[in-house]
């Protein structure tokens, strides 16, 4: 699936286009998927797609379901790829997708929420942006705290670097696997002072996103993020790629090791 499958419908949701020589007439029901990928960006389910060993094709729910899915398999086990539309970035928006994918798919027995989220690096959890040969290196940049950004301004061109956390340099093609709390909210974090109080109030916080929250009370699933900022007023989108392929690459490298049983 690539991003040219994908249409712009009148009610302003990106759906996937069917594919028309895939059918779930040549592939399982419903009811054989078992495994349920949920994210919430473009670039998130175009890492998703990618990761899939055999492409079933898109699938569209009936009326009581609005949401359009993508299917495939990742080794022993058949996947639903769902993914939240643009600017439906909520806990409750989450919940009515899950909500709608519990009703067409009634045999789920695993969930994952793969995507990007923000960081929160501390003396104790060294976390860093997901690495890259070129560009994006020397843009692996942690500013303390109680810097701003400067208002305006588009990159960090002009932000003070001597704000600038010193940190020893990460080695090229380094990717490490934090395992820590998660911290969902309904809002962007884009401070870093108040995440740096989020996090020491609730134990070392690692990274915050957005749509946990809205899926755990009703489909209990693994949270799994790349770090793609830092949750500081310094954020942009540069790392979102790079970290939505890290964290579905886990993902895949997850589903790899649970057998069919589960
Ligand atoms: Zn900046």
């Amino acid at each position: 699936m690539t991003l040219s499958e994908m249409a712009l419908t009148t009610d302003g949701k990106e759906y996937i286009k069917p594919l028309p020589h895939l059918s779930l007439q040549t592939f399982p029901t419903p009811s054989d998927y078992p495994v349920a990928w949920i994210c919430t960006l473009t670039v998130e389910f175009e890492a998703a797609t990618e990761m899939l060993d055999e492409k079933h094709g898109s699938f569209k729910g009936d009326s009581v379901d609005p949401n359009v899915y993508a299917l495939g398999r990742i080794g022993q086990h058949n996947i639903v790829i769902v993914c939240l539309a643009k600017g439906w970035v909520s806990i409750a928006s989450a919940t009515s997708t899950v909500a709608h994918m519990l009703h067409t798919f009634r045999h789920l027995k695993l969930g994952l929420l793969v995507g990007v989220g923000g960081g929160a690096p501390s003396t104790a959890s060294d976390i860093r942006l997901g690495d890259v040969v070129s560009p994006g290196r020397g843009e692996d940049l942690l500013y303390v705290a109680d810097y701003p950004h400067k208002i305006g301004e588009e990159t960090c061109r002009n932000c003070d670097g001597t704000r600038l956390v010193k940190r020893e340099e990460w080695p090229v093609d380094n990717v490490k696997v934090n395992y820590g709390t998660i911290g969902s909210g309904d809002v962007v974090v884009k401070d870093g002072v108040v995440w740096d109080e989020i996090s020491k109030s609730c134990d070392g916080i690692l990274c915050f996103e957005m749509e946990a929250a809205g899926v755990m009370h009703i489909f209990p699933s693994l949270v799994i993020r790349g770090i793609c900022d830092y949750s500081d007023s310094h954020k942009n989108d540069t790392w979102q790629h790079y970290a939505a392929a890290t964290a579905a690459a886990f993902a895949k490298d997850i589903l790899q090791n649970i057998s069919s049983g589960m």
